[in-house]
Formats: C-alpha cells, structure tokens, sequence
C-alpha cells in the first residue's frame, strides 16, 4: 500500500520537461522496485548454490563447481559476456580438528580451527591455559608471559545493527594468535566472535604464520571461564591438522547486461562465491550474489540499459586474493566505472544507504532515495566509509562507491559457521535487498550521473 502513495506523489509533480524526466523515472524506478519485490530469482539463485555446490573454500574440489555453478547461472539468466577471470592464490585447507579439557576436570570442547591457522605436533598438543577476560588483557602481558601457554580470550561480541562491534572484537581473531605467539604462547584459543548460545564455533581468517588457534563456541568459551575461576591449573589438550597449498586456482566470474548507448561505462556490482567450509555459505555470501545477480538481471530486464550492468561473484574473500586480482586486471578501466558496489552481510534488509558525496542533489539519485524509502531505507548524508572488501583495491584504485547496510543483527549469530544455511533466509527480506539494489541500478544505468563530478 505504502507503493500506491509514491507513486501518486510521483503523478502529481509539475509538467514541464524536466519534471517529466524525473516523474518518468520515479514512475520506472517504482516499477522496477516492485517488480523486485514479487521475483523469485534471488531465491532460486541461492537455493541453488547452496543446494548444489554448498560449502565452497577456495583450494576445494567444491570451487571449481562454484565456478562452473555461476558460468552456468549468469548464461541461464541471460547474461552476456559470461566468462572466467582466474588467478591463483593462498589456501588454507582443515584437517582433523579436536580439543579438550584433561584436567583436572576433563571434557570436550567444541572448537573450529582459524583460517591460516598453524598445525598442532602429530599427537597434539597439551598444556595449561591462561584465561582473558579481554583482548586488551592479553595484550598488557609483557613478552614471555605465556610462555609454553594456551592463551584463550573469552571477549564477548555485542549484538549491533550496523555490524561495528565485528570490526572492535574481530581483531582478538585476526590479530590474537600472533600476538600470543609474541608472548611465548604456544597455542590460542578464543571466543568465537559470534552473538549466538549455540554449541557452534565461528571460524574466519587469522594472521598466518602463526600458532596453532581455534574459535570456542560461546557456551565453551564461558565453561572455561568457569574453570579458571577455580583457582587450579587447568590444561588442555588440542589437535589440529590443517594443509596449505601456495599458488591453489582460483576465479572471479563475470556476467553482463551490455549498455545500448555508453556501453564502455560499467557499474560494477556482486558478492563473493567462496564460503567457509562448516555451513553451506548462505548468508555468507550465497545471499550476496543472488541479490545482486537478481537486482541486475530485473534491472536490465525491461529495457537494455544506457550503461553496462557488471555482475562480479568474487572467488576468494574468505581468504583473501578476488579483490585485489579484479583491481589488477581491470586497472586500465578504472575511469570508467561508473560506481561499485558488493552485498556482503547476509539478507537482512537494507536500512541505510550511503552514496558517494552530493550525488543526492542528482535528480536519478533523488529519486532512488524516494523509491526505497517505502523499503524503510534511510539515506546517510555522509559518503560511505567502507564498501566491501571484493571491491577495496578498485576503490583505492578511483572508483566511486556505495554501501548499502543490511541489519545486521542477526548475522553474527550465523555467519562463518555450520548454522550458514539456507533456511536462515527470509524471503521478503531477500527480496527487499533486491529491491534497493534493482532500483539503485537502474537509475544509474539510465542516467548521465557522475558519482566523481559531485561533490558537497
Ligand atoms: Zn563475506
Ligand atoms: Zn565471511
């Protein structure tokens, strides 16, 4: 119903020819935006991947049929221009991974190995563990402190919307096994980083080399608390196995919808086809490229647009490499990307969007800003700080970029573990996702706008 009041308003702007254009567009755009709403194609594109594919660490079997799955999924939708950009890079693939408490009260652990993450001594290894409360707490011991240790950080992650408390307690995961190591401690152990109570470790990408480390489903990570708090040593043994392969291939797949009039300026736009290996990366980031394989194909879907509409699935973001490779290989087009942009933080809906600098004042984005406020989308005056890390290197390259932040409440609770799975999707909030995302797309790809010229 909230549609049918924008689209009255759009009808009752004044009729010279400007006004025209802008109540044409606002009228497509709504179009477009609805459409979006009632298409079944972000759901089938992810029910598909994590149904056919699933789990797909780079360095496995199952990313080369990730590939082929999204060669086969863009030439289906009727991409043109399908194709493969490999390059070759680091992976970290999990062995056998166990722990546990052997005394003095002995029990299992559940744990998941980082990423990067080095291998225990065949047998594993066994010692005492020294407990923090916080990150900082670990980091105030002087050098030598943990010698022969396992240092575990039990650190909790608050439950935000905007996903900022990743960025404050990701670095106990990214950073802490280096900086135990530097303290004389031979393995980590640490609080998932995760806002779920379940049994389920997160894992995710640490600093490598490093020593051998493991994320703690929550409900372990507060029984050793427990434990410390007795007073007695307690000591645990962990085994871990794990293989590297150096140079493992690698690939960003591409598809496009062809601009009829400027063809030659691309607004670059996807998600990441790699996952972690316990879930079947649904959230993360299955939803990312169905929303963004949708909201082009829908985009593009009435009328060839005047631009190019660039679909990018990035083929290593878990462990880094897709984005850098797509910046390097497209160096000499960075002046022609119109705009970038990745969905990279599950399905929830879009609640903000921020676009490069005085776009706003741009007819086609005024109007974007009033097709999805009845999607409850808020437009951030300030430009975007970050917009995804598949599209970083082609930002710091030149390009403009936008970010739209999903509510990312409960994302964490999911994402880098077994419970990444399909069922955790809403529909109508991946759908709305798609929604932003067609109606973004649109305007710019039917537009003249510069997202470089404006400015405050
Ligand atoms: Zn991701
Ligand atoms: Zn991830």
């Amino acid at each position: 119903m909230r549609f049918l009041v924008a689209a009255a308003c759009a009808a009752a702007l004044p009729a010279h020819a400007q006004d025209l254009t802008a109540q044409s567009l606002a009228t497509e755009a709504a179009a477009v935006r609805d459409k979006a709403l009632s298409d079944p194609t972000a759901w089938r594109v992810v029910e598909s991947l994590t149904s056919e594919v699933g789990a797909r660490p780079v360095g496995t079997p199952a990313m080369a049929r990730a590939r082929d799955w999204g060669v086969a999924t863009l030439a289906a939708l009727g991409f043109e221009n399908v194709h493969v950009e490999s390059f070759t890079t680091r992976a970290w693939i999990r062995g056998e991974e166990s722990a546990e408490v052997v005394g003095p009260w002995p029990q299992r652990l559940q744990i998941l190995g980082l990423g990067n993450s080095a291998p225990t001594p065949k047998g594993g290894l066994t010692a005492e563990i020294v407990l923090f409360r916080t990150y900082q707490a670990m980091l105030d011991q002087p050098p030598g402190a943990l010698k022969g240790k396992i240092a575990v950080v039990t650190q909790a992650t608050p439950r935000t919307q905007d996903a900022s408390s990743y960025g404050l307690i990701g670095v106990q995961r990214t950073q802490g096994p280096l900086e135990a190591a530097k303290r004389g401690a031979v393995g980590y152990l640490v609080r998932s980083i995760s806002t779920a109570d379940t049994r389920l470790p997160h894992t995710g990408s640490t600093a490598a080399p490093g020593i051998p480390a493991a994320a703690l489903a929550t409900p372990d990570a507060e029984q050793l608390e427990r434990l410390a708090a007795r007073g007695k040593p307690v000591t645990v043994r962990l085994d871990m196995s794990s293989s590297v392969i150096a140079a493992a291939p690698a690939w960003n797949v591409v598809g496009e919808i062809r601009g009829r009039e400027r063809p030659e300026e691309v607004i670059v736009v996807g998600g990441h086809l790699d996952s972690w290996d316990p879930g079947t990366g649904a959230i993360d980031d299955g939803a990312g490229i169905a929303i963004t394989t949708a909201a082009a194909r829908i985009a593009g879907q009435a009328q060839r647009p005047r631009r190019t509409l660039r679909v990018v699935m990035w083929g290593s973001e878990e462990q880094g490499g897709s984005g850098d490779e797509y910046a390097k290989a497209h160096a000499d087009e960075i002046a022609r990307i119109v705009v970038a942009g990745e969905s990279d933080l599950g399905a929830g809906r879009i609640w903000r969007a921020a676009l490069p600098a005085g776009s706003l004042d741009h007819p086609a984005m005024s109007v974007f800003a009033a097709t999805v406020s009845p999607l409850g989308v808020l437009m951030l005056r300030e430009p975007p700080k970050y917009g995804g890390s598949d599209i970083a290197a082609t930002i710091k390259a030149g390009a403009p970029f936008v970010q739209f932040s999903q509510d990312a409440d409960r994302y964490f609770d999911l994402h880098h573990s077994a419970d990444d799975t399909l069922d955790k999707i809403k529909p109508d909030e991946l759908a709305q996702n798609v929604a932003v995302w067609a109606s973004f797309l649109y305007l710019t790809a039917n537009s003249d706008i510069d997202f470089r010229a404006a400015k405050p």
